[in-house]
């Protein structure tokens, strides 16, 4: 059987401008965006996830392995 190595999809919150340590990592992209919004909700308060806030987040996140 062939072992295939995991891509996974980081977004760091220092990358979008903030003050923090909170680095999210998924297994799949279209989780980083869901994922993302509730960071902001209940670490810095931010209710309105504007698609500017949505763009910033999907520059900021990046393919690791
Ligand atoms: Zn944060």
């Amino acid at each position: 059987m062939a072992y295939s190595v995991m891509t996974k999809y980081q977004c760091k919150c220092s990358d979008l401008g903030y003050k923090c340590s909170y680095v999210l990592e998924e297994g799949r992209a279209e989780d980083i965006l869901p994922m993302f919004k509730i960071h902001l909700r209940y670490a810095h308060n931010v209710w309105d996830f504007t698609d500017e806030m949505a763009e910033k987040v999907k520059n900021a996140t990046k393919e690791i392995s």
